[in-house]
């Protein structure tokens, strides 16, 4: 076996974290946790997955379940279209296979959502395919070992990575080396001041060798960050001794689909309350004088390629709130409001202002 794969997986037996989804062999536990921790810290994670396996234990239970109820689940893990997903490819595997995981990589690339790296995880975890993995972690332990210089996030990183994990792939091992090579980079060759001194492959470490630890990996971050600016309205009214405001489902096409936000005035800047009050919303409940009141200050929310900038309004108009209704909003009562999947941005000002609705 080659040394630095030989090393790799003496360092693993020795240092890898306990994990709830460690010594499974279920396609289904190991796809769930593969999906949950990617962008997501492995402790935030494992709160997740838990209660993910607890809710739907096997894949006829997701494919049962509604896209609200998993999104609901899902809610303050981002990037929902992950869970969307998730729930598609589960209906596939009941209705295409049976019920029934397929075992190769490039059979699991044809379900909804399911990518080269989860199938590559799942495919050499559950039934030892010998297929490499790469995710950040390996790019920079490999960039860093390889002294490869192709920048990550360019158009050639996959095959030239890939190229370099399957040369030290264990193909009689291929589940424990792809997750020792995760576990490595996660644990040992960190982004920032890596313990090099005391590293079990410092003697085959090209940047280590060069001097270039700090220089790789690669990047060329050329991503644009687009800055959007949203007023979000929570409309207050009271009926029957019962608070309600109106939700906003969000529909394709933009960030959290499938989630429920406020109603909401996107703009280039922040706009002052003389100006939002000429906007269409308003303008259809000019004749009941809504009293809009802004609550607290903005809030800076920020997305992989968004930055956005939130102004939260109480708006009060008992008569002629159902002007503003439309088939994108729904009125839902204070007590319900926790049923639905909301971005994180929106249940966060719910938590951080839970006495929002004395004000009805
Ligand atoms: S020597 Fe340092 S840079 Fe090289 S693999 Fe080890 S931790 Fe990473």
């Amino acid at each position: 076996m080659n040394p630095v794969s030989a090393a790799l997986l003496i360092w693993y037996r020795k240092n890898k974290r306990v994990l709830p989804w460690r010594k499974i062999s279920d396609p289904y536990c190991i796809w769930i946790s593969e999906v949950i921790l990617q962008q997501t810290r492995v402790n935030q994670g494992i709160d997740y997955y838990m209660r993910f396996i607890e809710r739907w234990p096997d894949v006829e239970q997701l494919a049962r379940a509604s896209e609200q109820e998993v999104l609901k689940l899902w809610q303050g893990l981002g990037y929902y279209s992950r869970a969307r997903n998730m729930r598609l490819a589960a209906q596939e595997i009941v209705n295409k296979h049976n019920g029934v995981f397929p075992k190769t990589a490039i059979e699991l690339k044809k379900l909804k959502g399911i990518g080269d790296y989860t199938a590559a995880a799942i495919s050499s975890i559950a039934f030892n395919e010998p297929v490499a993995v790469i995710d950040g972690n390996v790019f920079r332990m490999l960039s860093r070992l390889f002294n490869e210089v192709t920048p990550i996030d360019s158009a050639a990183a996959r095959k030239t990575f890939l190229l370099l994990a399957e040369s030290l792939l264990d193909k009689n091992h291929p589940g424990d080396f792809n997750q020792a090579i995760m576990e490595f980079g996660a644990l040992q060759c960190v982004p920032k001041n890596p313990d090099c001194e005391n590293c079990t492959l410092q003697t085959h470490c090209m940047a280590f060798m060069l001097k270039k630890v700090d220089h790789l990996p690669v990047k060329r971050n050329n991503v644009r960050i687009r800055k959007r600016f949203l007023h979000y309205f929570v409309f207050l009214h009271k009926h029957e001794q019962q608070c309600y405001t109106l939700l906003r489902y969000r529909g394709s096409g933009d960030v959290w689909q499938g989630l429920y936000d406020f109603p909401c005035i996107e703009s280039d800047r922040i706009l002052s309350i003389s100006e939002l009050e000429k906007e269409h919303l308003f303008c259809a409940i000019k004749s009941v004088a809504p009293e809009i009141i802004p609550i607290s200050g903005i809030r800076k929310h920020i997305l992989t390629h968004q930055h956005l900038m939130a102004q939260f309004y109480i708006v009060k108009c008992n008569n002629g709130f159902e002007h503003v209704k439309n088939n994108s909003l729904s009125l839902v009562s204070q007590t319900e409001l926790g049923n639905y999947p909301m971005p994180r941005l929106i249940d966060q000002f719910l938590y951080e202002n839970e006495n929002l609705f004395d004000n009805c």
